[in-house]
């Protein structure tokens, strides 16, 4: 089927999908074009942000494509301060960010689970209640879940990584800490606590085909997933995975393959949250407002404190690292005025997927 038949579909076979994501040339423009149009007509054209608070880089797994797991001895381990958290919680308070995302290596001892409830009447105390907060910490009980949704978190964050779960017992250490469907059970208990339930993907990663990502397209749907975040796989020399390196995509494959799933996802999924990832713009500097174009609605300005920016390092060159939060937020708006979007100022940005179930 021609590509512009095919793009009129409501529903896409996995067959399907993978001749999309092999588009180049003017057919990768129609898809482009399609998301584009998917994207504005469903959710506007908006964008909206979410401060990013990377609150600590201890974490007990070992993913072996990680440069902040357990194993990596060469990484100094750093943990905010409650206060630290909040000071910038309310730097994205006092620039309307609408929303703020913290994150950090996997925990889950009682005294973690308390301080993050404390920490969430902290902050919002000092906002107002009037931010989002999304919550990516990785696997935890639905309890604690609970207990952190009713101290007012309303999105969590949960990458499946890969959805094919041969390809993910590739990129894990074959123990009890990391199991496919344990994570599973983690994205279905943040769905009955009541969240806003994001997951996501990497692309490009070692042993991964066209076919997988096709999988993982159809599997978010299949999940009914109100946002997503993926993004390209960055390699780090300090993690198990680099000795694949020379098996990967060059990275402009890669980036060009993230751009092609953000659109085939927008497509697929019309008003879900689609983030532009970080990692995108460690290959492009532009590439966060590449994704905007072609259907991402939602970024992630970094607003953790400068000085340990350096240790939440993911993979190589990950940007903004020397900037203070300020620096970033200015460079980001110009870009974003550039895309054509409107930025939400003041919103929340809420998934239009969840609010309409
Ligand atoms: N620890 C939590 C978790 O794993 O869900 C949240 C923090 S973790 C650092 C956030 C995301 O970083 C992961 O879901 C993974 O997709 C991404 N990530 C880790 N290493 C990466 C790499 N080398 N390239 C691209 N993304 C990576
Ligand atoms: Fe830890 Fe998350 Fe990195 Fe895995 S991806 S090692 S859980 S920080």
């Amino acid at each position: 089927m021609n590509i512009s038949n095919l793009l009129n579909k409501e529903h896409f076979s996995k067959e399907e999908l993978v001749q999309l994501l092999s588009c180049e040339g003017d057919e990768k423009t129609k898809i482009f074009e399609k998301a584009a149009e998917v994207k504005a007509k469903y959710v506007g054209k908006k964008v909206y942000f979410r401060g990013l608070i990377e609150m600590s880089n201890l974490c007990r797994k070992n993913c072996l494509y990680c440069g902040i797991r357990a194993g990596n001895t060469n990484v100094h381990r750093y943990d905010l301060t409650d206060e630290e958290v909040v000071e910038a919680a309310k730097f994205a308070w006092e620039n309307r960010y609408g929303s703020i995302a913290i994150q950090t290596g996997e925990v889950n001892t009682t005294d973690f689970v308390e301080r993050i409830e404390n920490l969430l009447d902290k902050i919002n105390q000092a906002t107002n209640h009037e931010l989002g907060i999304t919550l990516s910490l990785g696997e935890q009980t639905e309890e604690t879940y609970r207990r952190w949704f009713n101290k007012g978190a309303i999105r969590y964050l949960l990458r499946i990584e890969a959805s094919n779960r041969e390809l993910y017992a590739k990129l894990h250490p074959n123990d009890k800490h990391h199991d496919f469907d344990a994570r599973v059970e983690c994205l279905k208990n943040l769905r009955k606590v009541g969240y806003q339930v994001g997951t996501g993907v990497m692309i490009g990663l070692p042993f991964q085909t066209l076919e997988h990502l096709a999988e993982d397209l159809l599997w978010m749907q299949e999940i009914d997933v109100d946002m997503v975040g993926m993004g390209p796989y960055i390699e780090h020399p300090d993690t198990p995975l680099f000795q694949h390196k020379d098996t990967l995509l060059p990275i402009n494959e890669r980036f060009n393959l993230a751009l092609k799933m953000t659109a085939l996802l927008r497509i697929i999924m019309k008003d879900i949250n689609i983030a532009a990832p970080t990692a995108l713009q460690a290959i492009d500097p532009l590439g966060r407002e590449k994704a905007i174009k072609v259907g991402a609605n939602v970024v992630m300005p970094n607003i953790t404190p400068g000085a340990y920016r350096n240790d939440y390092k993911l993979y190589e060159n990950k940007p903004c690292i020397d900037d203070a939060a300020d620096d970033c937020k200015n460079c980001l708006e110009a870009r974003i005025q550039l895309t054509g979007d409107e930025i939400g100022y003041g919103e929340q940005g809420n998934s239009k997927h969840f609010c309409q179930r």
